[in-house]
């Protein structure tokens, strides 16, 4: 069956929660997505020889003898969320601006918001940058910025067994003041952003980040004197931006990775209200994604691009709530660290 006939995909909010709510629909769009040319494999022992179970949604596979889902082995697989719920949480996720909270996403899609919140840290575990393609930025004659920002509240508006609790759990030198460091590098040429929380802003630290992310030749830009200095000369040409000066004097100055972090903020600040220093690399990443897909090479990437880019990835990823939260209980049982709600910025 050809469900996407009487609808064209779609570009719009609107049109992605009428079109993924109709479950074939969903089903369909998502087969397509994971088999594009249409063979169905199954994804646990890679045979192509299967039948479809039409009513149940499922494949039995006739090597292994096993029943699949479309959701096995991705981010969705043990849940008892619909494809079509999933899929409108990940359209809009990829797509807001400022990103969606919990509770909005719950009303959206009428489930209990700590169902919505620990769908969302799925999307957004989906949304992170996997290890081998981590590739490095830059390189002879591109011009790259590297700026750190602190997130979070002031010591003074935190419980002190809180912060207590932090400093314990985190071991974050930046949890003791309430605070959380994120390091940014931009790739200006590319127009892509890495983001990372780190522990401290110590020259160890943020050059750490620089030598793990950028290649050889490349001009580093940062405000951070200090921190980038000393051998880094050796490696890369460095360019210190002095912002005590009242204007940016030509390429040198950290102007678009300040941009990234003030759409960091707004999202932090207007949507999520608080985040807990322990999930905020998550929040991070969800704002790379969106920063890192606004465009490709020179094409303007749309709503739909973007949830298709984010959809591709669900293939071999895990997070359970017990990754999340540290507690083995199921999310009924077990409302601590769900919430977005707790310190004000
Ligand atoms: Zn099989």
């Amino acid at each position: 069956m050809d469900a996407t006939k009487h609808i064209p995909e779609p570009k719009t909010l609107q049109e992605a929660i009428v079109y993924f709510a109709d479950p074939d629909r969903a089903f369909e769009f998502a087969k397509k997505l994971r088999w594009p040319d249409g063979k169905v494999i199954c994804p646990r022992c890679d045979a192509g020889k299967n039948s479809f179970i039409k009513t149940r949604k499922l494949w039995f596979c006739y090597a292994c003898k096993r029943q699949f889902t479309i959701k096995v082995k991705t981010i969705m697989e043990d849940s008892p969320i619909s494809l079509d719920k999933w899929m409108t949480a990940f359209w809009l996720l990829a797509n807001a601006k400022n990103g969606i909270s919990s509770h909005e996403l719950g009303r959206a899609l009428g489930v209990t918001q700590t169902t919505a919140w620990f769908m969302l840290q799925r999307v957004r575990e989906v949304m992170k940058k996997r290890s081998f393609d981590t590739s490095k930025i830059g390189g002879e004659g591109s011009e790259l910025e590297a700026d750190e920002t602190f997130v979070g509240g002031k010591v003074r508006n935190m419980h002190r067994s809180r912060r207590l609790r932090f400093a314990r759990e985190e071991g974050f030198a930046g949890a003791a003041t309430g605070k959380t460091i994120v390091q940014g590098i931009l790739d200006r040429n590319l127009r892509k952003v890495r983001a990372t929380v780190v522990p401290n802003v110590t020259r160890e630290t943020l050059q750490n980040q620089i030598l793990k992310n950028v290649k050889y030749g490349s001009t580093v830009y940062t405000d951070n004197a200090v921190a980038y200095d000393h051998g880094m000369q050796r490696r890369f040409v460095h360019d210190v931006v002095n912002k005590t000066e009242a204007y940016v004097k030509g390429r040198v100055h950290v102007n678009g990775m300040e941009n990234f972090w003030s759409l960091l903020k707004r999202s932090l600040r207007g949507t999520y209200v608080a985040v807990e220093p322990f999930h905020l690399s998550r929040y991070v990443d969800e704002q790379v994604f969106r920063y890192n897909h606004r465009k490709d090479g020179d094409r303007k990437l749309n709503d739909a691009d973007r949830f298709a880019a984010a959809m591709s990835q669900v293939l071999g990823r895990r997070l359970t709530y017990s990754d999340l939260t540290g507690k083995s209980d199921s999310p009924h049982h077990a409302p601590t660290g769900a919430r977005e709600t707790q310190v004000p910025f």
